[in-house]
């Protein structure tokens, strides 16, 4: 039995798994004490918890548990890694690296640190969203203090080249901070292997609780410091201030011990799926791919469905809950600033669908978003006077439009 609409929008949050609401509901109430309290056993019995969690999330992507700080979520991490390691770092450079295709978060952080008398340099991609590291080396100068660039983008699903980008960090003696909230419980993370010095990551991407992140900072080789953007009690070694959110940890740390757990074969399952969705949408003429088909995570799918409004498109599929490729960051209809970068015009960006797998999708949800799709670009092309004249052999590009 499918129930409408149809959620295929995972890289936006995912569904809480009940296995980690399970572990979660205990410490609401009965074990609600706070963990910095030491002096009796219900700060003793939540500070156990914490402590259990931060292993299980420390695990998941090879680190120890000293070296995660907890945080509500990734926007938090990424402006406590960028504008911490800007005001800890600050008499050996003021200039950061970065590409035009973050997430907001990481993008308005740096905003901030040009506003605070930092340099930054913001990367453009190829066009199929990797970075080129002849760039990377090219934008350093011996200013540099940090580089920054996401794992896995949350509109394309594009992976860049961390390896790389991280032997190029550690040549220069610059640090490397890397977003990694759709990559962390998807495919493989291990910031050793890696060479990631510091990493945000969030549980409500992987099937946990809204409002609980963390960033993972670096303790050997280098030892790594941010100045804190949240100051009191001294919690998370002085990094961030604030009661923990124990239920939220909790639930975090369950959340990664599941994904450790069932990644590999998740990931199999995804990609499949994934797979026939996008090979199905493509027999739909005139629609492309975006972002690179290799170097991605196994549960995106991003399409442009080209001489198709983008308005109508929305209109068109609201049986499926989908992303499109107008901006989600504000309600106005500016096409996405991630597929403009990688060189699409406005209107092919507007009619872009972001699909979104996750665990809890079937294949009979995926079949019914391939025929829900195939329908609405076909009916929408009907009415098209564009598509019309494409079909007549008409070049678009030889015509004269009249102004207006
Ligand atoms: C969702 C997301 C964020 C923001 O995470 P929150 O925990 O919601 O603050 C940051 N970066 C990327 C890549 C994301 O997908």
């Amino acid at each position: 039995m499918l129930s409408f609409p149809i959620y295929l929008d995972n890289n936006s949050t995912t569904p809480m798994d009940p296995r980690v609401l399970e572990a979660m509901l205990p410490f609401f109430n009965e074990k609600f004490g706070n963990a910095a309290s030491r002096n009796h056993s219900f700060g003793w019995s939540a500070e156990e918890a914490v402590d259990y969690a931060r292993e299980q999330v420390a695990r998941l992507v090879g680190a120890t548990s000293k070296e995660i700080i907890f945080t509500s979520g990734a926007t938090e991490a990424n402006n406590l890694a960028i504008k911490g390691v800007y005001e800890m770092y600050g008499s050996q450079g003021n200039h950061m690296i970065t590409v035009t295709t973050e997430h907001k978060a990481t993008l308005d952080a740096c905003k901030k640190v040009e506003k605070m008398g930092g340099d930054v340099t913001y990367l453009s991609p190829n066009e199929d969203g990797l970075i080129n590291l002849a760039d990377l080396e090219a934008a350093i100068t011996d200013k540099t203090i940090l580089i920054t660039v996401m794992y896995g983008n949350n509109e394309i699903g594009v992976v860049q080249d961390l390896k790389g980008i991280s032997a190029i960090a550690k040549k220069n003696g610059i640090l490397f901070h890397t977003d990694a909230t759709q990559a962390v419980g998807k495919i493989p993370v291990d910031v050793l292997a890696d060479g990631i010095d510091l990493m945000s990551f969030t549980a409500h991407k992987m099937y946990g609780p809204k409002g609980v992140g963390a960033l993972y900072v670096r303790r050997k080789n280098p030892r790594v410091k941010v100045t804190s953007q949240m100051d009191g009690g001294g919690h998370e070694r002085g990094m961030r201030s604030g009661t923990l959110n124990v239920p939220g940890i909790v639930g975090f740390g369950k959340a990664c011990e599941l994904s450790q757990n069932e990644m590999a074969e998740e990931a199999v399952r995804l990609s499949a799926m994934r797979d026939r969705l996008e090979k199905e949408l493509l027999t739909i003429e005139e629609a492309y791919v975006n972002g690179n088909a290799e170097h991605r995570l196994p549960h995106v799918a991003n399409i442009s469905f080209k001489f198709v409004e983008g308005e109508g498109l929305m209109m068109g599929t609201k049986d499926i809950a989908v992303s499109s490729g107008s901006a989600c960051t504000s309600a106005s209809l500016e096409p996405s600033y991630v597929l403009k970068s990688l060189g699409l015009d406005d209107e092919l960006a507007h009619s872009s669908l972001r699909f979104g797998l996750g665990r809890f999708t079937t294949d009979e949800e995926v079949d019914f978003a391939i025929d829900h799709v195939k329908t609405a670009v076909h009916n929408l092309r009907e009415m098209s006077p564009l598509w019309e004249m494409f079909k007549e052999g008409i070049d678009l590009k030889t015509i004269e439009w009249a102004e207006h």
